[in-house]
């Protein structure tokens, strides 16, 4: 469907896109990963002209875009966008959102248009926000509008530039869901992401950038298990973390964890693992450790999630509190694989860890 050829990409002297030179099939879905600044816009924009390309040749469904004569309008409107901040019409219902590319630019009858948008708001799981105006609306359910106003046209390709890190991350879930759904349907996408879950999930392949070029492409299989290249393997294992460091007196357990249970919904942390960080975390904390003594909390999983490490640090006197008989300690044990304490400079640590 669109095939790269020695795209090259520069802002005055500054490269940013160096000779990538790749395809996209009918039916695939792209995701593109890699460190901010690397490109992944750039890329996407260039796909369908949003940005020139300095050299190289774009070819879409046989059209060579990069071509002056080429219709670059008729070519863009088969190339959906969506974009992270949803650029709805504000002044517009959603079902005008919905109907306005239609009759004006692909000439379908209002009648018309109008069914189509209620059957792809029905898509979208939005039937009832028909009339509703875009500021009524929570961001997840902005962008799921967004994504049928895109579907509106009729796209052959979807492009998405992180459509969900705009999101609070209570409502991430929804817009991939929606992503999901297109992908079973058979719809073909690229899309730049930070959600390593769903990148995980839904693609049938996954681009990794680094520095203007593609690094490592491959099966999700392979990217996420067994990365061939050194950065590939480092932006995959990075971990993320979660601190919470409280100093004894106003130690606010609800905070803690509810802050904890963000990081985990904002990382896609499976549910099976959330509830054993939680669980860990409150035994230590409400069960095991005096308030006073408590001094901090951390959690961190690398993006494929296979290990975890909790640990806690506490003052008070030098001890393990793993030591103590108590219904606490067992459940702990049950949890974690392996668990160590350290004391140092007065500082109580304990480590636990355990594997997916
Ligand atoms: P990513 O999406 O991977 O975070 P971008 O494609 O947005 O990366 O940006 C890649 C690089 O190009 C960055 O260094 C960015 O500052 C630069 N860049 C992007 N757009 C422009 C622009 N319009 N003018 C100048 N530099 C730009
Ligand atoms: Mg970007």
């Amino acid at each position: 469907m669109i095939k790269v050829t020695n795209l090259n990409k520069s802002y005055g002297n500054l490269e940013v896109i160096k000779d990538i030179t790749t395809t996209i099939e009918k039916g695939e879905v792209i995701t593109i990963i890699g460190p901010s600044g690397t490109g992944k816009s750039t890329f996407l924009r260039c796909l369908n002209l949003l940005e020139n390309p300095t050299s190289g040749e774009i070819e879409f469904e046989g059209k060579i875009l990069t071509d002056k004569r080429t219709n670059i309008n008729e070519v863009r409107r088969k190339m959906g966008m969506v974009f992270q901040n949803f650029n709805l019409f504000a002044n517009m219902s959603v079902l005008d959102n919905l109907c306005v590319g239609q009759t004006k630019l692909l000439r379908i009858p209002r009648a018309e248009a109008e069914k189509n948008a209620r059957e792809l708001l029905q898509t979208v799981g939005l039937s009832e926000k028909a009339d509703a105006y875009p500021d009524e609306l929570s961001g997840g359910q902005r962008q799921r509008v967004a994504i049928a106003r895109c579907l509106s046209m009729r796209p052959d390709i979807m492009l998405f530039d992180e459509p969900t890190s705009a999101l609070d991350p209570t409502m991430v879930g929804e817009v991939t869901t929606v992503i999901k759904r297109l992908a079973q349907n058979g719809m073909t996408m690229a899309i730049v992401t930070h959600e390593m879950e769903f990148a995980k999930n839904v693609s049938t392949r996954i681009i990794y950038m680094d520095e203007g070029g593609i690094y490592e492409e491959g099966s999700p299989q392979i990217i996420f298990n067994s990365p061939k290249r050194e950065k590939t393997r480092a932006f995959i294992n990075r971990v993320k973390s979660f601190r919470y460091e409280t100093d004894s007196k106003d130690f606010d357990f609800i905070e803690l964890t509810n802050n904890l249970l963000n990081f985990c919904n904002a990382n896609a942390l499976s549910k099976a693992n959330l509830n054993k960080a939680g669980l860990l975390s409150e035994e230590l904390t409400v069960n095991l450790i005096p308030k006073e003594d408590l001094r901090s909390i951390n959690f961190g999983f690398p993006d494929n999630q296979e290990s975890f490490e909790l640990s806690v640090t506490y003052g008070g006197e030098k001890r393990d509190v793993m030591q103590v008989e108590d219904f606490s300690v067992d459940i702990i044990k049950g949890i974690a694989d392996s668990i160590i304490y350290k004391c140092e400079s007065d500082t109580n640590e304990l480590y636990f860890k355990w594997a997916q």
